[in-house]
């Protein structure tokens, strides 16, 4: 039996010592005689693992104390209408970066708050690259962008500087958190459904500046209310006990390889070797620009006609599972998160080589 590798691009391919920790707290959590799954969010343990999850991620990120560390529902998507509900009054207006089909649900989101800019979109060219030129406005209360587009491959390398001084940027980084070194005090908050790169759905990573808190004038509903979940420290209502813990297996293991700056040189290695193949491969061919390329999914495609099903076909019998590519994109896609080994990229690479030679 070959060994599985699951390139999908979300939920996604977890580390083995997660999942056994996953499945060993779903029975007996930490020798407590009861699954974690069954025990009040206030009890001692359950504080505690929260608390110790909020540490590591601060820790992996040297977060400063100007900014809280949240454990929120409603994946990424409920961001794209939080953060205009939260920040942005309905007379102001804020910069959105228009990159994939994530950018554009953020925006539409935000268009029901306030005014939106879109101060660039590679739309025009199916999303293969990211604009270089952006018409930021001057009275931008933020600038949102998505750090890395996943359906389409591609990935903000640079981030840039809103020319207003008060504004912020603000970032979708469900995709590519933990992946490689970020600079936190360029944000103003940042966002990451946990099942690409962190852990399973049901938890979203939200990390904010305090002082960008309690400038709209709105009635923010409750639970969409990021004061809520500060002053209550992630506990207003029922946490994702299980998914959180997940979070804190999956960097606990980061810590353990070395944290983000050893995972980053891993990253690039990972996808390099893929790259390199897709270059080098008569086959295959890369849709996407490449100073623009993510390191995280790599779409590629036929260079020539060729037949789709019949490659992952092939893939699929030697364990290289979920490699079809969006259906808006089409050909394939290795999504090649922190936790896919670089044995599984190395096994991807023989099979086009092999593949190529038949
Ligand atoms: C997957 C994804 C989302 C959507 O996340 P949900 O948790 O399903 O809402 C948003 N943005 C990006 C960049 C993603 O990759």
């Amino acid at each position: 039996m070959n060994k599985i590798y699951n390139f999908s691009a979300g939920p996604a391919v977890l580390n083995q010592s997660v999942l056994k920790a996953m499945s060993e707290a779903s029975i007996d959590y930490l020798g407590s005689g009861i699954s974690l799954m069954e025990m009040s969010h206030r009890s001692e343990l359950v504080m505690e693992m929260v608390s110790q999850t909020k540490i590591l991620v601060r820790d992996l990120l040297s977060i400063s104390n100007e900014y809280e560390v949240l454990f929120l529902q409603g994946g990424a998507s409920l961001q794209f209408s939080m953060i205009p509900m939260n920040l942005l009054n309905e007379n102001q207006v804020a910069d959105y970066a228009d990159t994939g089909a994530w950018s554009n649900k953020a925006i539409k989101e935000a268009e029901n708050f306030g005014e939106v800019n879109v101060i660039c979109s590679s739309k025009d060219s199916t999303y293969n690259h990211i604009p270089k030129e952006l018409k930021q406005n001057l009275d931008s209360t933020y600038l949102h962008l998505t750090s890395n587009n996943t359906i389409y491959g591609t990935q903000w390398k640079n981030f840039p500087i809103p020319l207003n001084n008060d504004s912020y940027l603000i970032a979708d980084m469900s995709s590519d958190i933990f992946s490689r070194s970020l600079d936190i005090s360029k944000f103003g908050l940042i966002y990451a459904g946990a099942q690409k790169n962190i852990g399973p759905a049901g938890v979203t990573l939200v990390i904010i500046r305090k002082d960008i808190l309690g400038k709209v004038n709105r009635i923010i509903p409750t639970m969409m209310n990021y004061q809520t979940h500060i002053e209550k420290d992630s506990m207003f209502n029922t946490p994702p006990v299980m998914a959180i813990y997940a979070v804190n297996r999956s960097l606990n293991w980061l810590d353990t390889i070395g944290g983000i700056e050893k995972m980053a040189d891993i990253n690039l290695r990972k996808a390099m070797k893929l790259y390199d193949e897709i270059e080098r491969n008569s086959l295959f061919n890369s849709p996407i620009e490449e100073s623009d390329r993510s390191l995280m999914n790599v779409p590629f495609i036929f260079s020539n006609k060729g037949n789709d099903n019949d490659f992952l076909s092939f893939c699929d019998k030697r364990g290289l599972k979920t490699l079809k590519g969006h259906r808006s994109v089409g050909g394939f896609r290795a999504s090649i998160y922190n936790a896919m080994p670089e044995e599984g990229v190395d096994a991807l690479v023989q099979a086009m080589k092999d593949y190529e030679s038949i």
